[in-house]
């Protein structure tokens, strides 16, 4: 039994240019090499990208390389590594699709691989122990020495090296895995709100498939950006409301054009505890599948 390692770049694989920037270009063999692990494992380079640049075209490849790893029986489990700029987003990706009992454990650095004291290596070593061992359903990422699971899952941090927590206080039940469909195409942005704000942004995206509406507090908007939304749930968009505050749930308890309560009868759909990016990720794949997004979210 092997674990299989799919490296898609990120500071975990950087290195600094001529010009001190950083871009990734270790391969997963030389990432593999450096984490000094004593498992059996195998690489495959899938992407070599910064991580926030990851499109849905690249979460399909990724659910791809993953399904395609796990045909072979000899595959312990899998881990990606990943930019941490949007890993709990491409986590959640790999969550909503994982039908297998095998463990997928994602994980990344926030230091360089040519850093005095990178995190890199321990952060896969750490990974592929996790893979090996299975003892978890689902998608997990792994950092710095802790396994989160990936529903919930948010970077919490720019710097530090634990870098990611999870939004609930316990780990969320996860829903029950739906085939996974192309997700490349599909328009699902996200919408910021800020305190007074007009409906400007929101009138930017009335031709989107779905939106993402990053509210304040428990999930409210001003009053006119409340009204731009009414709008587009009157022309049948799907509109989740998440919250910008990274810990606690959305609930829908005030009135008023922008409140949650008013946007909840109009048919706006609350993210739960899912950040902004992997409720995106949760109702794009709902309408790829064409399953109602509650059930994913
Ligand atoms: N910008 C990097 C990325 O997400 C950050 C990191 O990997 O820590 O690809």
């Amino acid at each position: 039994m092997h674990v299989m390692v799919i490296s898609t770049g990120g500071t975990i694989a950087c290195t600094a240019g001529s010009d001190g920037a950083l871009v990734p270009t270790l391969t997963a063999a030389e990432l593999v090499a450096q984490s000094a692990t004593v498992h059996e494992v195998r690489g495959v380079d899938a992407n070599r990208i910064d991580s926030s640049s990851a499109t849905l075209a690249d979460l399909d490849r990724l659910r791809e390389a993953v399904r395609t790893s796990l045909l072979d029986a000899s595959v312990a489990g899998v881990v990606v590594t990943h930019g941490t700029d949007s890993l709990a987003e491409t986590a959640l990706g790999l969550d909503l699709v994982h039908r297998d009992p095998r463990p997928v454990i994602l994980t990344g650095a926030m230091r360089p691989a040519d850093d005095a004291a990178p995190d890199g290596p321990a952060n896969l070593r750490g990974a592929i122990e996790a893979a090996a061992h299975p003892q978890r359903a689902g998608v997990h990422i792994h950092f710095d020495g802790a396994t989160l699971p990936a529903r919930g899952v948010m970077k919490v941090a720019t710097t530090a090296h634990d870098a990611f927590a999870l939004a609930s206080p316990r780990p969320l039940p996860r829903p029950m895995p739906v085939p996974a469909a192309p997700l490349a195409g599909l328009d699902v942005p996200i919408v910021r709100a800020w305190a007074g704000a007009d409906g400007r942004l929101v009138e930017a995206v009335r031709d989107a498939d779905g939106v993402i509406l990053e509210a304040l507090g428990s999930g409210n908007v001003s009053s006119e950006m409340g009204e731009s939304v009414a709008a587009l749930l009157r022309r049948g968009t799907p509109v989740v409301v998440a919250s910008s505050v990274p810990h606690g749930d959305v609930s829908f308890s005030y009135g008023g054009a922008g409140g949650g309560s008013t946007l909840g009868a109009l048919g706006a759909i609350p993210a739960g505890y899912l950040s902004a990016g992997q409720a995106r990720v949760a109702l794009a794949t709902a309408l790829a599948t064409g399953v109602d997004p509650r059930s994913l979210l």
